[in-house]
């Protein structure tokens, strides 16, 4: 038996969740159904990397056990959505189930790219994008092992941090001429680069892995293109996420590389809305038109309310400005806005005392800061970057000044 729900959410990660609570905030009183693949209850990822990698212990739930027990939402786990036919509105389970929707809300997410070179299908070679993923890794580190991490990007390095500081010997192996250079500028990027230097990591920048040399199915070290073999005990591949777009894309869903949404995250698709790091949106905080895909829980919770919103016929929250963070060690990274187009750069205290901001700018309005241990300056600059306020760029280099001080009059 089919049964049809006025909302069928599928993926239940930080996105799904999140539209269910929103739901739930607005008064919706309708039913409604959580698929998730996972055969956990939902839980965050952003531990995956940082405290969970660390010491194991209990998931780091999204929502309580009791959250799920209520009678107002239904969620399957271990439900694997396979195909989607939006013309009689079902979604098919992998179990042979089948719900009906009135809207759904396509929240996969994103699986982690493989890394395709001989040799990695190795069993001590782990990507890390689920709480699977952590248990096994955890399983196969050996006391004070050698761990080599390929993809200098967030998670890698907050991977190094957390081995390193469980003891283990650790090398970054990076394509591109500098660590974290899809996300950040070169300043930021050598400070991380140097501070994982100090904690004993082996960075080494612009190379490729040629393969990774196995022993009876297990890693023992990879081959670099320079052809230095780097000796591991463990393997981890952090180079990047693909998002899983394949089933509503074969429903006919429209995106090059994401699922195409507007700025009510609707898809091409009639009562289909996409949201969280599957969806593709042209952001109002970017230079550019072209639509972009955001991996951040920030992105993901907004998605979810705009949606939210829109299902029980409310108005729009008002753009929110991008955000995101990370922690490698004791240092706390806290991003807003977009950094990508920008004309110029200032560089807010100094680098080497641990506390400092990198400001990106474009034709003298703020489009993005890095703040590095200095909390005010993000909350500052998301302030700032959110009422799209031209800097006085010589005040604004001044730590002491704060950065509203800084705004330029209006003209
Ligand atoms: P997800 O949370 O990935 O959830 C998608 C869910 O859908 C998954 O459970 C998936 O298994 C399921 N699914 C996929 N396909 C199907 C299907 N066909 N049927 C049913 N279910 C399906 N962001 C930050 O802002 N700060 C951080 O510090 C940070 N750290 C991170 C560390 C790690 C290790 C990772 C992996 C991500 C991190 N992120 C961080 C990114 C953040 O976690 C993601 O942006 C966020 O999880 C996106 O939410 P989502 O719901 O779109 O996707």
């Amino acid at each position: 038996m089919t049964t049809t729900y006025d909302v069928v959410v599928v993926g239940a990660g930080h996105a799904g969740v999140a539209v269910v609570s929103a739901l739930a905030k607005a008064g919706f009183a309708g039913s409604v159904a959580v698929l998730g693949d996972e055969p956990v209850l939902p839980y965050e990822r952003p531990p995956l990397s940082k405290e969970y990698l660390t010491d194991g212990g209990a998931a780091p739930l999204l929502r309580t056990e009791a959250f799920w027990s209520t009678d107002s939402v239904q969620l399957e786990l271990g439900a694997q959505v396979t195909t989607v036919d939006p013309a009689a509105k079902l979604v098919h389970v992998a179990d042979g189930r089948t719900f009906g929707y009135r809207k759904l809300v396509w929240a996969t997410g994103a699986d982690a790219r493989a890394l395709r070179v001989p040799g990695a299908t190795a069993d001590n070679l782990h990507s890390i994008r689920r709480l699977s993923d952590v248990d096994r890794l955890r399983r196969h580190l050996t006391a004070r092992g050698r761990a080599v991490i390929i993809g200098g990007g967030y998670i890698g390095l907050e991977t190094a941090a957390v081995l390193t500081g469980l003891g283990h010997q650790v090398t970054v192996v990076e394509a591109v001429d500098r660590v974290l250079a899809r996300v950040t500028g070169p300043v930021v990027s050598r400070f991380y680069q140097q501070l994982h230097e100090r904690h004993g990591v082996r960075i080494v920048l612009g190379e490729t892995v040629a393969g990774i040399a196995t022993r009876a199915g297990r890693a023992h070290g990879v081959h670099l293109g320079s052809g230095e073999l780097l000796p591991a005990d463990v393997v981890i591949v952090g180079v990047g996420a693909v998002p899983a777009v394949e089933v509503l894309q074969d429903a006919g869903a429209a995106g090059d590389g994401g699922l195409l949404v507007d700025d009510l995250c609707r898809t091409t698709l009639p009562d289909v809305h996409a949201i969280g790091d599957c969806a593709l949106q042209v952001n109002r905080f970017s230079t550019s038109a072209a639509p972009v895909r955001l991996e951040s829980v920030s992105n993901a919770n907004h998605q979810a309310k705009v949606t939210a919103a829109h299902l029980v016929g409310a108005p729009p929250p008002v753009p929110a400005v991008p955000w995101f963070w990370s922690n490698q060690y004791d240092v706390k990274l806290q991003t807003a806005g977009l950094f990508a187009g920008h004309d110029e750069v200032v560089t807010r205290g100094e680098p080497d005392s641990g506390r400092f901001s990198v400001l990106y700018l474009a034709r003298g309005r703020l489009l993005a800061a890095d703040c590095v241990n200095v909390p005010a300056d993000f909350a500052g600059a998301r302030r700032v970057i959110g009422e799209r306020e031209r800097l006085d760029t010589e005040l604004a280099a001044d730590p002491g000044t704060p950065l509203k001080t800084a705004v330029l009059a209006h003209a």
